[in-house]
């Protein structure tokens, strides 16, 4: 099964606490571009956003309140700038999202260098087709009763 990303794609755009400043600085530096998708963001993240930005962003709940959940549902690209220095109350939740990211082949960046090149890419301006992992094996798998 393929999945279309069109033209204007949903962006999903999270940072900690301690990377926050750095996705704001990146997203205003990424402005002109940026401003051709969609933005989807936890509560906090996108609430600074919608500031700098001076655009709305969807905004889910703050990750810990379960929105890293609900973001994981509906995005084509994930920008999340995670904090490899610091637990987090939520870090069941950071690796459910980063799972899920995985496992439904959506695009990733959790540094600034990727999600450069994500956002340069001249995919971003076309349709693409991206694989929907067949996950029927598993599905169809046998289980005892
Ligand atoms: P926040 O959530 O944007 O509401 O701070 C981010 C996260 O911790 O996932």
């Amino acid at each position: 099964m393929i999945r279309i990303l069109n033209v204007r794609k949903r962006i999903a755009l999270v940072a900690h606490d301690n990377k926050k400043a750095e996705l704001v600085e990146w997203a205003e530096h990424n402005k002109v571009v940026l401003a051709m998708h969609e933005l989807i963001s936890t509560g906090t993240t996108g609430k600074l956003l919608e500031e700098q930005l001076d655009r709305p962003v969807k905004k889910m709940l703050s990750g810990p309140l379960g929105g890293d959940q609900q973001i994981g549902a509906m995005i084509d690209i994930l920008i999340f700038f995670w904090d490899p220095m610091q637990a987090q109350p939520h870090d069941s939740d950071v690796k459910a999202l980063l799972r899920l990211g995985v496992a439904w082949n959506i695009l990733l960046a959790c540094d600034r260098a990727t999600a450069d090149f994500i956002l340069t890419s001249p995919l971003m301006k076309t349709e693409y087709e991206t694989n929907i992992p067949d996950y029927s094996g598993y599905l169809n798998r046998k289980v005892a009763k």
